[in-house]
């Protein structure tokens, strides 16, 4: 078999769920988009319910609905993208909660499913999602009549503690929603790690879940150990790969290894990245191609059969950082071709 091990623990999960929890006194919620971070929804819905998570986050109907189908009837599915046109049956049938995001939404929602549940995003200064203050001090008398689940909004900068941007937008929640009995949501899992100034009367956790920054005390979730296809011995001055990007300055053992791009290597990590071997570090040498990379083992005393690029020695965090990017790209990138293993005791 020459695809990866991609092994995620549910345990680890459902404790970053609880510890997330722990840190405020109100409901924590769990964000599972893009398919649970890339590691499974399913899998991953069933295991934070069974932690004690009620509330579930998704970006589309579609997900939500295979939210609804994993968990059942019971917990609520929030969907950000909120009431989409043409999504008016599938948030019927599949109880999804729509946040509204505009006007337009509002009148939507009202006119199709005028007895349904929904919530309201408000933009705080992120400029992304959410009613600005016209459109919600033209709609907030009918809408507060009808009993939101939820009033949310979403801060851009809480990975960075001290950015005044995170100040500036509790202080504009607070202006668009004090005096308001409907529960009130503000932080992701950076918001959490701001205090409870940020809590509200509820959480939403993503990425911290999965064992990403910024919850530094998250437990590792995932793990991916590659496949080696082959090992050949290089004398110094060979090349390697497509461009002949990296040349042997010794003599050299090189494994190449089964996963590529298309498996959510991206490119970037060309001559960047990191894979471990019982502990000892090999780099990836030469250009990440679409189903192989080659990897520097000349510094193992055996020759590997698999070599880790995610697990105890190398975060996700750890991984982007070679590549230029954040863990949630490297999560949400992993591919489909890897075999999954489910952990959980
Ligand atoms: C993705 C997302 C979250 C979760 O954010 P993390 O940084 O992964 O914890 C929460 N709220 C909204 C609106 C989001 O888009």
């Amino acid at each position: 078999m020459s695809t990866g091990h991609l092994t995620i623990d549910l345990d680890a999960i459902a404790t970053n769920w609880r510890n997330l929890d722990k840190l405020s006194s109100v409901e924590t919620a769990a964000v599972v988009k893009a398919d649970g971070y890339g590691l499974g929804a399913d899998r991953v819905v069933k295991a934070l319910a069974r932690a004690g998570a009620r509330t579930f986050y998704v970006a589309a109907a579609e997900e939500g609905a295979a939210v609804r189908q994993a968990l059942g009837p019971g917990p609520t599915i929030c969907v950000f993208s909120g009431h989409m046109r043409g999504d008016s049956d599938i948030i019927s049938d599949m109880q999804l909660t729509p946040m509204l995001n505009s006007a337009r939404q509002v009148q939507r929602h009202f006119s199709a499913l005028p007895e349904h549940g929904f919530g309201i995003q408000l933009d705080t200064g992120m400029n992304r999602l959410g009613m600005e203050w016209d459109d919600w001090a033209a709609t907030a008398e009918d809408v507060l009549r009808r009993k939101p689940f939820v009033i949310m909004s979403h801060l851009a900068c809480a990975d960075e503690p001290d950015h005044p941007m995170n100040p500036y937008q509790l202080d504009v929640f607070h202006q668009m929603t004090d005096g308001i009995t409907t529960p009130r949501s503000l932080a992701a899992t950076g918001g959490i790690l701001l205090g409870e100034k940020y809590h509200f009367d509820m959480t939403r956790p993503g990425v911290g879940l999965y064992g990403g920054a910024p919850f530094s005390d998250a437990q590792t979730v995932a793990r991916l150990d590659l496949p080696v296809i082959q090992i050949r011995s290089l004398e110094e001055g060979e090349v390697v790969g497509y461009g002949n990007s990296w040349q042997a300055e010794r003599a050299s053992r090189v494994a190449t290894v089964a996963a590529g791009y298309a498996d959510g290597l991206i490119r970037a990590m060309s001559g960047k990245a990191v894979l471990h071997f019982e502990g000892q570090p090999c780099s990836l040498i030469g250009r990440v191609s679409m189903d192989l990379i080659t990897v520097d083992v000349t510094d193992c005393d055996e020759d590997p059969e698999f070599l880790t690029i995610l697990g105890p020695h190398q975060s996700v965090d750890d991984l982007a950082q070679a590549a230029g990017t954040i863990g949630y790209e490297v999560l949400t990138a992993l591919g489909s071709r890897y075999s999954r293993r489910y952990q959980s005791r």
